[in-house]
């Protein structure tokens, strides 16, 4: 292969200008749930030596950073089943050019590893959090664990981290009855509480669009009870959520990818635990970063390379997912394969 020249570093610009500055690293898809709207129950992971070891990703996320992409998240897959994370969290705090680096987490495993996490310079944490009924949590998960989730909740406001993210995945005929109990407790904690709408990455290939328990759905549930809510401008053009206000104070935010897609503001492009590249959740292309990795190539033009490979995946973004339209193509892989 040869080594393509060194761009000018004009950002991550796709054909219809969206400049991309984040970028989700899955470093594994092991997990210890089996959420059903995300991976098959009989899973199958893959073997440590097909991951990106954490001198690899440091790689990556170099020429990234180099390139423009400015926040990192962590996610899986579990990532805190990923032995080390702090490691690699303290490498990744230390790039030139990346401003934060966050972690995506079911909170299983935050109790034990908080402290060392926040040691590390992790800037920001989400929670997965569905359900506060036992039985309902443990229908979604398909293990049981929420007590070790709020303990985790409880370990890391220990540790420092504030702002903590729930993020709830809504399913018609499974949470309906969840959504208040979850509001009630995230305004009494002071966790910033947002509900996403499921997706079609489920393992089992069941999704249908029955199963949409839409944003519009959640905000008419919660303001039965607690009022009329109010959507508030975006602080960030970038953010996929819509933050609304509840009549009496603090807000509780909507991810509405299958209702309201944001795909024109989308900014982020992901890197799987097995090295690949891509430009979007429903990407059905991936462009092979641990192919160049793992061939030997001085550093320079492995830098070079790992660029050029990131350019091409970022041109080659479409317009938006098309969830709902004939010509919406379902990715071969489900969410825990590709990192969400
Ligand atoms: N295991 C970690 C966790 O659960 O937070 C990180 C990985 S998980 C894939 C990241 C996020 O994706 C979680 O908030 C999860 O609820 C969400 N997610 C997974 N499958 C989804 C789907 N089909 N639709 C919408 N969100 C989904
Ligand atoms: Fe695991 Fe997160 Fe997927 Fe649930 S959503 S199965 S916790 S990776």
């Amino acid at each position: 292969m040869s080594v393509p020249a060194p761009a000018a570093t004009a950002g991550l610009v796709d054909a219809f200008g969206r400049v991309h500055t984040d970028l989700r690293v899955s470093v594994t898809d092991h997990c210890n749930l089996r959420c059903s709207y995300c991976m098959p129950l009989d899973a199958r992971f893959r073997p440590a030596a097909e991951l990106l070891s954490f001198a690899e990703i440091e790689r990556v996320v170099r020429v990234a950073a180099e390139a423009g992409i400015r926040t990192l998240r962590l996610t899986g897959g579990e990532p805190l089943l990923r032995p080390g994370l702090p490691d690699l969290v303290g490498r990744l705090v230390g790039i030139a050019g990346i401003e934060e680096v966050a972690l995506s987490t079911n909170g299983l495993l935050l109790a034990e590893q908080a402290a060392a996490l926040a040691a590390a310079g992790l800037a920001r944490l989400n929670v997965s959090l569905d359900a506060l009924d036992p039985q309902v949590f443990a229908a979604v998960a398909r293990r049981p664990g929420l007590e070790r989730v709020l303990e985790g909740l409880a370990a890391a406001r220990r540790a420092g981290f504030r702002d903590i993210r729930i993020n709830a995945v809504s399913i018609r005929g499974l949470t309906e009855g969840e959504i208040v109990p979850l509001a009630r407790h995230c305004r009494a904690a002071g966790l910033q509480l947002r509900f996403i709408e499921f997706m079609p990455l489920d393992g089992e290939s069941a999704w249908s669009g029955a199963q949409v328990l839409g944003g519009a759905d959640v905000r008419a549930i919660l303001a039965r009870e607690f009022g009329a809510l109010e959507p508030l401008p975006a602080a960030d053009p970038g953010q996929p959520a819509v933050d609304y206000r509840y009549p009496d104070g603090g807000t509780v935010g909507f991810i509405d990818p299958v209702s309201a897609p944001f795909c024109g503001r989308c900014d982020r492009l992901r890197l799987t635990a097995d090295g690949q590249f891509r430009n979007c959740l429903f990407s059905t292309t991936e462009w092979d970063a641990r192919a160049v990795l793992r061939a030997a190539h001085p550093p320079a033009d492995e830098a070079a390379l790992l660029a050029a490979l990131l350019r091409d995946c970022v041109a080659a973004k479409r317009a938006a997912h098309g969830i709902g339209t004939p010509s919406f193509a379902r990715p071969e892989r489900a969410m825990y394969q590709i990192g969400g």
